[in-house]
């Protein structure tokens, strides 16, 4: 009877040591589904299904073309000797540029205020080129430059070194630049973000040509070598970790970026690029969340926008080419439709019906 009981006994430990090794084995492996509990910030890793549409496979590296390898390589290493305390990215770790102009504080600029910037008012820093009284006194970080008004190569990329000495200056984890004409989907920014460790250098955005851009770079007396490389649009928006913004400070800070600008001739958006890729040798990561007006905004399905991390509207083909969403209010109120899919995302705003 004792004997008989003390090998029940024995099964029974038997059995639960072979279940807790088996469960063990199975998380170690992790081929149990993953259930996005786990918000504890392991270095590079994609944070499970909150990341917009599995980040891992919206986002691919430009070695690849751009193709549909998914690879969130430089947000890597993922790997064991990275250190595990990392904290969490939160929105205020991003410092958001916003490119403007004057004359359209008034118009494109109070739409980008009243909407998505009203979530990131106290990481936003907007670049523009004239003095706003009122801007200025309703809180805003507004950065008068003293760079020229127009769309020129020169004037451009003058806003771009504010923007990146800006951002050098603040501290932050995160540079991502946008026009006045985009939309950024906060939430999106940052899930996207967080996919990536600090470890790497990440440059990400997406490319509104479907090859690498072709310049010639000026060399001494005269000489030019033709490169060539990948850069995100401004137009859609893009951003740069902290470490790799760092990487870029020979070409990049004070009067470096203008000057390499000049070099290959091409705006604010190629030269950052061309750091990128032909300075540092680092690819760009490739998103198809970022949206310019080069592209055709109705497209996008009204089901994803709460995943697309940026979002344009402007004229394509002497056609008015916005998001396509339906809500709270007409093409005619909203043309932009950034008020629509403002109230989409955040129904509880005091001016959404
Ligand atoms: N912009 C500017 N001066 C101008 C025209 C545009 O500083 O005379 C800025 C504008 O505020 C925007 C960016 O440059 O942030 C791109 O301008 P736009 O959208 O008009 O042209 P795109 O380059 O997208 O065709
Ligand atoms: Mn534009």
């Amino acid at each position: 009877m004792q004997r008989r009981w003390m090998r029940r006994r024995v099964l029974v430990v038997i059995f639960t040591v072979f279940i807790i090794v088996f469960v063990d084995l199975q998380f170690r492996t992790g081929s149990f589904p993953k259930v996005n509990v786990d918000y504890h910030p392991t270095p590079g890793a994609p944070r499970g299904s909150s990341a917009p549409e599995d980040a891992r496979s919206s986002v691919s590296n430009s070695s690849t073309g751009g193709g549909s390898q998914p690879d969130v390589r430089r947000g890597q290493p993922v790997s064991e000797g990275a250190p595990a305390t990392q904290p969490r990215l939160k929105l205020e770790d991003i410092y958001i540029a916003v490119k403007t102009t004057g004359r359209f504080h008034r118009t494109r600029l109070a739409t980008l205020l009243e909407t998505w910037i009203s979530r990131t008012k106290t990481h936003t820093f907007i670049f523009t080129d004239a003095e706003d009284e009122d801007l200025s006194s309703e809180g805003y970080n507004l950065v008068v430059t003293s760079c020229r008004s127009d769309h020129s190569q020169q004037a451009l990329s003058c806003k771009m070194s504010a923007e990146y000495d800006g951002f050098m200056a603040s501290n932050k984890r995160w540079f991502c630049h946008v026009d006045d004409d985009n939309y950024v989907n906060p939430e999106a920014l940052l899930a996207l973000l967080s996919t990536f460790s600090l470890e790497g250098d990440v440059y990400v955005g997406k490319p509104s040509l479907d090859k690498p851009i072709s310049a010639h770079e000026l060399l001494e007396g005269n000489a030019t070598r033709k490169v060539q490389f990948w850069f995100a649009t401004g137009g859609a928006g893009f951003c740069l970790n902290q470490r790799l913004a760092e990487k870029m400070s020979p070409w990049a800070s004070g009067s470096h970026f203008e000057r390499t600008s000049e070099k290959i001739r091409l705006p604010d958006d190629c030269t950052v690029g061309f750091i990128v890729e032909k300075r540092l040798g680092i690819s760009m990561v490739h998103c198809p969340l970022f949206h310019s007006h080069l592209e055709n905004l109705q497209l996008i399905s009204q089901r994803s926008i709460p995943h697309q991390v940026t979002l344009s509207y402007g004229m394509l083909d002497d056609k008015m080419n916005s998001i396509k969403v339906k809500g709270s209010f007409s093409e005619e109120e909203d043309p932009s439709r950034f008020r629509t899919v403002h109230c989409l995302l955040y129904p509880l705003t005091s001016w959404c019906p």
